[in-house]
C-alpha cells in the first residue's frame, strides 16, 4: 500500500543542501521543537511567595537536569562530561537567581521575571556569535524552569511523538538535545547555531547527525513527514520513507566500501604533495581508544591519567592503577601511549587529594599543580610510577618501550627530578626481583613559555617533546582557559603565538628531538593547518576530529601554503590591517586562513 505522507507543502526541493555540523547519516520523522514558555496569569501573591514558588522550581530544576545528565553520562566520552557540568552549574547559578529574586523584588511575578532577565541577557549576548550560543543554553533552561513554575511536566516531547526523531529547532540547548537522545533522536536540523555550541559538541560525541539550514524552506516541511539527515554532506532528504531507505542504504554502503578501501590503501597519512604526517589521539578514558582502530592513527599522544582518579572517590591503589595503565596498553597493542603523568591540583581537584590542595585551608592554589605538586609530594608519584613500569612488563608486548610525558615543567632541573623518580622506582624494581621495561622513555611537555627559553638545556635530558597549546596559550597570553570570557579575547592564530610555536618547532629541530602538540588546537582543521605549515609534523588528536584532520591534511599544499603563512605572520600591523580583521582589534589571521582554505580547494 503507498504511504500516506503528511502534507509538506509542494515548494519544498527533495533536498536541501545545507552546512554539516556534525557527521554521521540519521533517518526519522520531523519533529518541530518550540521553546514552550506560556504567559503568565495575573493571582493574588505576595514577593514572598513568589521566591518560594522560584526557589521551589529551582530545586526540581535542578533534580530533572541530574537525572537527565547521569542517564546521558555513560553513553558520552569523558571530554563532553565538562560539558555537563558546565551546564549543571548554569542550572544552579547564584547570579541568574539573584537577577531574578530582584525582578520579583520590584514586584514581579516569578515566570515575569524569568522573561524579564532572558530579555536582558538577550540584548547584551545576541550581537555576538559565541555568546549567542551559550544564551540558547540560557533559553532552554529558562525554558525548563518556568515550565516547573507552572508545575508543568518539563519533558520535551508530546505521547504522540514521532519515531524514530529527526528534530528540527531555531536552536537547541543541551538538555532538550539530551531528552530528544533518550527517545530515539537519529538527527537534527539547526537553522541559528554555532559551531562551538555545547549541543553541537554533545552531537558530535553521540554520533547524530546535525545539518544548519535556511530557515525559510524548513518551515515548509510537516510535522512528521520523513527526512534524511547526512551531516557529513550536509544535505537533508525529503521524499517518501520508501526513497529515504533506499538513499541511507546507498550511502552506507558507499562510506564502507570508501572506509576500507581507505584504510587498505593507506597506511601513511601525507599531504596532497606528499609530505608525512603523524596523527595521534588523545585519550582519557580506555573507551576513547576505540581511536586507535583507526589505521592512520600512530599510537596514544596523551593519555591524560588523572581523568580515572577524579572519577573515583578514594586514591586508587598501586595495583588498581596498574591494571588500568595494563588495559589501555593491551588495547593500544603494538602502538605507543605516552602516559602524561598526573596533572592534578589547581583546577583540576581531586576528591581523595583535595587537602593536599589545600595547605593552608584557603582557597585552591590555582598554579600548585601537575609536577610542582607532585614533586612536593613524591610519593603520589612515586606510586603512579610503580604502576606504570609494571603495568608494561606485565601488558602483551613487553619487550615495548614505555613512555612518559611531564606537564607543567617550567625548569630542567624539575625535569631531572622526575628522572630521578624513575631512576629510584626501576632500582627498586630490580632490587626486589620484578622485571623492568626495556626502554623506558621520558618526554617534556612545553606549558610555560619559560622552559621554551631554556630548550638548549634541557634538549639532551629528554627522549621527546610534546606541546601542550591549551596552557602554553593560557600563560602566553595571561588569560584563564576555563574563562571563555578571557579566552576568547585573543587567538591562537594570531602572529605572536604562531612564531613563538615556530621558535619551538626549530629548536626541536636544531636538536634534533621529536616534538608533537597535543592541545586542542591540533583537532581543529583550520588551526591544524597552520601548525602544519610551522614545520609540525606530528598531531594529537581528540577521537572524533580524525576524519576532518585526514581530510585537511589530504587537501594541502604545503609547498604553496608554508611561504604564505610566513608572509602574513610577519606583515606588519598598521590602523588599515587592524581594521578588516575579524577579532576585534586583534592580530587574528583565521580570516586570512579560512580564505586561503576556501580559495586552495582546503577541506
Ligand atoms: C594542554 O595544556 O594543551 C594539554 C594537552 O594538557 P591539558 O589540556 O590536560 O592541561
Ligand atoms: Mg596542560
Amino acid at each position: 500500500m503507498p504511504e500516506k505522507l503528511p502534507k509538506t507543502e509542494t515548494s519544498v526541493p527533495a533536498l536541501i543542501q545545507g552546512v554539516g555540523l556534525s557527521f554521521g547519516l540519521g533517518l526519522g520523522h520531523a519533529f518541530w521543537h518550540h521553546i514552550g514558555q506560556t504567559s503568565s496569569f495575573k493571582k493574588e501573591t505576595t514577593t514572598n511567595k513568589e521566591k518560594n514558588r522560584l526557589n521551589k522550581a529551582f530545586l526540581s530544576l535542578q533534580k530533572e537536569i541530574d537525572t537527565l545528565f547521569s542517564d546521558a553520562a555513560d553513553q558520552l566520552p569523558n571530554e563532553s562530561h565538562q560539558i555537563l557540568e558546565i551546564y549543571r552549574h548554569l542550572a544552579a547559578d547564584k547570579g541568574w537567581k539573584r537577577r531574578l529574586f530582584m525582578e520579583i523584588e520590584k514586584g514581579l511575578l516569578a515566570e515575569d521575571a524569568i522573561q524579564n532577565i532572558l530579555s536582558q541577557f538577550k540584548a547584551i549576548y545576541e550581537p555576538d556569535p559565541f555568546w549567542k550560543t551559550r544564551f540558547h543554553d540560557l533559553e532552554d533552561l529558562s525554558a525548563r524552569l518556568h515550565k516547573h513554575l507552572m508545575q508543568k511536566s518539563p519533558k520535551v516531547l508530546p505521547l504522540d511523538a514521532p519515531q524514530p526523531l529527526v528534530v528540527i529547532a531555531k536552536s537547541l540547548g543541551v538538555a532538550d538535545f539530551l531528552e530528544y537522545h533518550n527517545k530515539n533522536l537519529k538527527g537534527v536540523i539547526l537553522t541559528e547555531t554555532n559551531e562551538s555550541s555545547h549541543m553541537i559538541i554533545l552531537a558530535r560525541s553521540l554520533g547524530i547527525p546535525v545539518v544548519e539550514g535556511d530557515e525559510n524552506t524548513l518551515k515548509k516541511i510537516a510535522h512528521n513527514h520523513p527526512l534524511l539527515v547526512d551531516g557529513e554532506a550536509g544535505q537533508i532528504h525529503i521524499r517518501s520513507l520508501e526513497n529515504l531507505i533506499q538513499i541511507f542504504n546507498e550511502k552506507t554502503n558507499n562510506r564502507t566500501v570508501i572506509s576500507s578501501f581507505k584504510s587498505r590503501k593507506y597506511k601513511n597519512l601525507t599531504t596532497q604533495d606528499g609530505v608525512k604526517i603523524d596523527l595521534y589521539i588523545n585519550a582519557n578514558l580506555t573507551e576513547d581508544l576505540v581511536g586507535l582502530d583507526h589505521s592512520i592513527i600512530k599510537g596514544v599522544g596523551l593519555y591524560r591519567t588523572e581523568i580515572a582518579f577524579m572519577k573515583r572517590d578514594n586514591a586508587p591503589s598501586v595495583e588498581t592503577q596498574t591494571n588500568l595503565y595494563r588495559q589501555v596498553l593491551d588495547a593500544a597493542g603494538e602502538k605507543p601511549v605516552l602516559f602524561r603523568t598526573l596533572d592534578i591540583g589547581g583546577d583540576k581537584i581531586i576528591p581523595q587529594f583535595q587537602s593536599i590542595n589545600q595547605p593552608h585551608k584557603t582557597k585552591n592554589i590555582q598554579n600548585w599543580r601537575a609536577i610542582r605538586l607532585t614533586l612536593d609530594r613524591p610519593m603520589i608519584m612515586r606510586q603512579q610510577l610503580r604502576a606504570l613500569i609494571k603495568a608494561r612488563t606485565s601488558s602483551k608486548f613487553p619487550e615495548h618501550p614505555l613512555y612518559l610525558m611531564i606537564p607543567m615543567l617550567a625548569e630542567p632541573s624539575e625535569f631531572i627530578a622526575t628522572r630521578q623518580l624513575v631512576e629510584l622506582e626501576l632500582s627498586r624494581e630490580k632490587r626486589i626481583g620484578h622485571p623492568i621495561p626495556i626502554d623506558v622513555k621520558v618526554g617534556a611537555m612545553i606549558e610555560i613559555p619559560a622552559l621554551v627559553h631554556q630548550l638548549g638545556s634541557l634538549a639532551p635530558l629528554v627522549d621527546f617533546l610534546a606541546i601542550g597549546s591549551n596552557d602554553l596559550f593560557q600563560f602566553f597570553y595571561a588569560i584563564d582557559r576555563d574563562h571563555l570570557q578571557t579566552f576568547h579575547r585573543y587567538d591562537v592564530l594570531s602572529p605572536a603565538f604562531l612564531m613563538f610555536l615556530k621558535h619551538i618547532q626549530e629548536q626541536a629541530e636544531l636538536y634534533n628531538i621529536p616534538l608533537s602538540l597535543c592541545g586542542e588546537m591540533a583537532s581543529h582543521p583550520l588551526e591544524a593547518m597552520a601548525l602544519l605549515g610551522l614545520g609540525l609534523r606530528k598531531l594529537s588528536v581528540s577521537p572524533g576530529s580524525i576524519e576532518p584532520i585526514k581530510k585537511m591534511v589530504s587537501s594541502l599544499n604545503l609547498k604553496s601554503f608554508n611561504p604564505y603563512l610566513m608572509a602574513i605572520c610577519q606583515q606588519m600591523v598598521t590602523p588599515t590591517t587592524l581594521t578588516e580583521m575579524r577579532f576585534g582589534a586583534s592580530t587574528s589571521l583565521r580570516q586570512k586562513l579560512k580564505n586561503y582554505a576556501i580559495d586552495h580547494g582546503v577541506i
